[in-house]
């Protein structure tokens, strides 16, 4: 069986072919990153336009790779939420039209379930039920997935994203004018300049209060603490020709660190508290990172220690299918076309809509 994935929910044009067995036979991707960094974020009219310009070349690329027609496909998925709408129907739209085109069943995705399923696409030790922390721009999330489309949720950001904190403290501190740093992701350039740092600063996290007992993560008050501090900086020294204060690897560095130790212990909380509740074999469970953040290195040997401490096999796709790709809306419609679920037939395709925001599972945390 081959599915061929088509991921739009950002800014990201992706389109990948990958079969049944693993194999995956295209990865065609537009990335926009370049465009947005200029504008200072994304602008979902821009992130649109660019999509429709790309979408047809992005899939006849990924169908010319793979050496396939589309009669050769077994079945479309496409991510339908959540994500930007202006983005999100445009693969949306795409790939309804091929199922109708080619007669093909369509398989609608949801991006934050297909980020938590890649691992099992390139690491077999990944089986039902597994620890997922998905860190990402949009989302932070922490769940215990039992099956394809059965995730219970154990805790959520209550606030500001870790991927949206550094970005807006990597916007904040200029780091795109320094000029290695100009192409780089936020959190790529925080993580950069975070190794240059002699020293740290010290900040509280100051998490919300109801995020205490809970695996709930809360960034907002990380994010204030950066600002305060860029702004004191500034004041008491100056920046360099470039805008960026002196003391802009020592933040970085603090910034990491204090993400990192607030992730570690959810993760912790939540590794306890499903062996408590026997809701996980003991046998070296796993735990899966994944979305963009998850490509930060020092974030995954934190996470490393946390697992080796608990007997957990930690797995962390490579960066290129943590951060959006077609690879993972592929795969997920493999996973779901083998359970046959959620599998439409392309005569039966009016009930397809998008959404914007969307939870993922079950919400333990209610019952
Ligand atoms: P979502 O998946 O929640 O819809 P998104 O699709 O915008 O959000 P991703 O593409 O999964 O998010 O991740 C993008 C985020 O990852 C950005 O905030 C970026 O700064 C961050 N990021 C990329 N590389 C790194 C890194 N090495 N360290 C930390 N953060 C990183
Ligand atoms: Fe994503």
């Amino acid at each position: 069986l081959k599915v061929l994935g088509i991921e739009t929910s950002c800014d990201d044009t992706g389109v990948a072919i990958v079969s049944c067995d693993r194999n995956i036979l295209a990865d065609a991707l537009h990335n926009q990153a370049q465009i947005h960094l200029a504008n200072g974020g994304i602008l979902p009219p821009v992130a649109g336009y660019h999509h429709r310009a790309n979408m047809e070349k992005v899939a006849n690329e990924a169908l010319s790779a793979a050496k396939l027609s589309m009669t050769d496909i077994d079945a479309v998925a496409a991510t339908v939420k959540p994500g930007l709408s202006l983005s999100l129907e445009v693969g949306t739209k795409y790939g309804v039209f091929l199922s109708k085109r080619y007669q093909k069943p369509f398989i609608p995705i949801h991006h934050m379930e297909a980020h938590a399923l890649t691992a099992r696409l390139i690491d077999e030790r990944v089986k039902f039920p597994f620890l997922v922390l998905l860190i990402s721009g949009g989302h932070c999330l922490l769940a215990l997935v039992q099956g394809v489309d059965s995730f219970l949720l154990l805790g959520k950001g209550l606030d500001n994203s870790p991927g949206e904190v550094l970005d807006k403290v990597h916007r904040r501190l200029k780091l795109r004018n320094i000029p290695e740093l100009q192409n780089f992701s936020g959190g790529h350039a925080i993580e950069v300049m975070a190794e240059k740092a002699t020293d740290r600063f010290e900040f509280p996290l100051q998490i919300r209060a109801n995020s205490m007992v809970s695996c709930d993560f809360s960034f907002s008050g990380l994010l204030t603490n950066c600002f305060n501090i860029i702004a004191t900086e500034e004041q008491k020294y100056g920046t360099s020709a470039d805008g960026v204060i002196p003391s802009a690897p020592n933040l970085c560095a603090a910034l990491q660190y204090a993400m990192t130790s607030h992730l570690c212990r959810r993760v912790e909380k939540a590794m306890i508290f499903v062996k408590g509740k026997q809701m996980i074999p003991s046998n070296n469970p796993s735990l899966v990172v994944s979305g963009g953040v998850a490509a930060n290195k020092f974030i995954a040997k934190a996470l490393n220690a946390v697992c080796d401490a608990h007997d957990y096999h930690l797995s962390v796709p490579p960066p290129h299918l943590c951060n959006d790709n077609g690879v993972m809306i592929a795969w997920n419609g493999v996973e779901r076309l083998r359970e046959n679920l959620g599998v439409l037939h392309w005569n039966n395709l009016d009930s397809v809509t998008i959404s914007t925001k969307c939870p993922l599972g079950k919400d333990i945390r209610k019952d």
